[in-house]
């Protein structure tokens, strides 16, 4: 694969993510590709999607169960996810209204280059029999 293609195909999938403000998964990247660059294999747009999770321009979003969807990093709208537990929709929570982490958390020295919280739960829509709290925590008896 020569450099040029390779770059088309960054280029692209870019291009899509940058324009959508949902968080989309593999194959409907690839479909929205394809209509460009018809040739482009899933393969190939999961190695770019890879590729550009590392550079930090994408933000992989892990689901259970479900595709691993992603979303562009738009500059100044830092964000963070919240993933519903039952039907894997994803919802945008602004980074503004969490507090800043201790520098206490880190090791001595450690420098923070990004931040990426993913919340997990219920979506509002989410069925009420879904909702499981989290059990409290039980010390073993002693005997
Ligand atoms: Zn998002």
């Amino acid at each position: 694969m020569t450099m040029v293609r390779q770059t088309k195909q960054r280029q692209a999938v870019i291009e899509i993510l940058r324009h959508t403000r949902t968080h989309p998964d593999a194959a409907w990247i690839h479909n929205q590709v394809r209509q460009e660059l018809p040739h482009v294999s899933l393969g190939t747009v999961y190695r770019t999607l890879d590729a550009l999770a590392r550079d930090g321009v994408i933000t992989p979003i892990e689901r259970a169960g479900q595709a691993t969807c992603y979303d562009y990093r738009h500059c100044g709208e830092d964000h963070h996810h919240a993933v519903c537990r039952h039907c894997g929709a994803v919802f945008d929570v602004d980074a503004a209204y969490l507090p800043p982490l201790p520098q206490q958390a880190f090791p001595t020295g450690f420098q923070v280059t990004d931040i990426r919280i993913e919340f997990s739960g219920f979506a509002p829509a989410a069925p009420v029999q879904q909702i499981h709290k989290p059990q409290a925590f039980a010390p073993a008896q002693m005997l």
